[in-house]
């Protein structure tokens, strides 16, 4: 719910002041969990496979995009070797016009993948260097003591299971962790899902508060620490074959326009849940982000609930958007340009809009469309 949580920052920033606007990556992950889901799949504690010392940039080659074919007949999500893009996060108001509420980047990269390390003694397997892809979104903004650092990872791995892992962490002044892992097991597509909440009733005494007079001290009853913050169990189910979550939906959505490929229907999953998703590609337009103007192409998504749970509650997925959202992909190599919705906030629903601000590493044909106002070089 990246938007979601960036909306209260949009609301305290009305009092005017400009916003943190972007800032570069930083060099490590901002939410390390003390236990995660290792790449083995085994699920619990477990020795941390560490992921970052595995992406330290190696000598190698320069091995281009990777390829990971998806259940779509012709259809691959294609991770970048690396790329970075940068977006301004703007919601329109009624009477108040445009505000700029924050700042969410995309990077992509592909690792050497190990799918465990050698036993000692052993000598590493020769067979050919296997890779994964890592994707992170992230959205940050802070105000008046605010803050607000939310960031959904996905691994994409060359294994059956798990096939992906997403890490959906948000710190700052509130603090939650959600983790999804899928692929197939024993030749069945499952899910594994977990979250963390408040520890109410752990032992620890640190957690402890002074009790008010003449009662005794007691676990904290309830507050945002990302101390206070314990596992629950985890639940692993069936989920339909050819399911993708939303950070490969984007990746996906790509390809559309690169292949020209009018709709697709997949399995959304979204935590513990699926909806039926939707893509179609749409109409071609000119667009301009504050990174310049791009001939670019929409993508439609609308993620429904499965046949049998209609009226359930409506899709709020990865950003908070309810409903349909657009990807305004540029139509050449398929780099998202903007991305358009509804966020709702109380009664209101208001337009959010998702721009291009800068961009790196990028496909070498993905650059603006010279404006034809713009003064002539000579
Ligand atoms: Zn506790
Ligand atoms: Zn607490």
């Amino acid at each position: 719910m990246l938007l979601s949580t960036l909306v209260p920052l949009g609301l305290a920033l009305l009092a005017g002041s400009p916003d943190p606007s972007l800032s570069p990556p930083p060099s490590a992950p901002l939410v390390r969990a003390a236990q995660e889901p290792a790449e083995d799949g085994s699920e619990e504690g477990l020795e941390e496979e560490s992921t970052d010392a595995v992406e330290a940039p190696s000598e190698a080659a320069p091995q281009g995009d990777l390829v990971v074919p998806s259940s779509l007949e012709g259809l691959s999500l294609r991770i970048p070797e690396k790329e970075r893009l940068a977006f301004v996060v703007e919601l329109n108001m009624a009477v108040i016009g445009r505000m700029q509420v924050g700042s969410f980047v995309i990077t992509a990269r592909t690792e050497a993948y190990r799918s465990g390390l050698p036993t000692p003694g052993q000598a590493a397997s020769k067979e050919p260097q296997k890779r994964k892809g890592f994707i992170r979104a992230q959205a940050r903004g802070g105000y008046m003591g605010y803050t607000l650092q939310h960031s959904i990872d996905a691994r994409i791995l060359p294994q059956k299971w798990p096939r992906v892992i997403v890490r959906d962490y948000q710190s700052g002044t509130e603090n939650r962790r959600r983790e999804v892992m899928y692929g197939e097991r024993q030749g069945k597509a499952m899910s594994w899902y977990r979250r963390d909440r408040h520890c109410e009733y752990c032992e620890r005494r640190e957690h402890f508060v002074k009790g008010r007079l003449f009662s005794e001290e007691h676990h904290c009853n309830g507050c945002k620490r990302g101390e206070h913050r314990d596992w629950d169990a985890p639940k692993m189910q069936q989920v339909p074959p050819g399911a993708l979550d939303m950070i490969s939906a984007i990746f996906l959505a790509r390809e559309l326009v690169r292949t020209q490929t009018e709709a697709v229907q997949f399995p959304l999953l979204d935590k513990d849940i699926w909806w039926d998703m939707t893509m179609v590609l749409g109409e071609r337009a000119s667009i301009e982000v504050p990174a310049g103007k791009f001939a670019c192409q929409a993508v439609k998504l609308d993620p429904q609930p499965p046949k049998g749970e209609e009226g359930k509650e409506e899709f709020k997925g990865l950003f908070g958007i309810h409903g349909t959202l657009s990807i305004w992909l540029h139509a050449q190599t398929g780099v998202p340009v903007m991305i358009e919705g509804i966020v709702p906030i109380g009664p209101l629903d208001l337009d959010v809009a998702i721009k291009l601000a800068q961009y790196s590493d990028t496909d070498k044909a993905f650059t603006p469309v010279v404006e034809a106002s713009a003064p002539a070089n000579r």
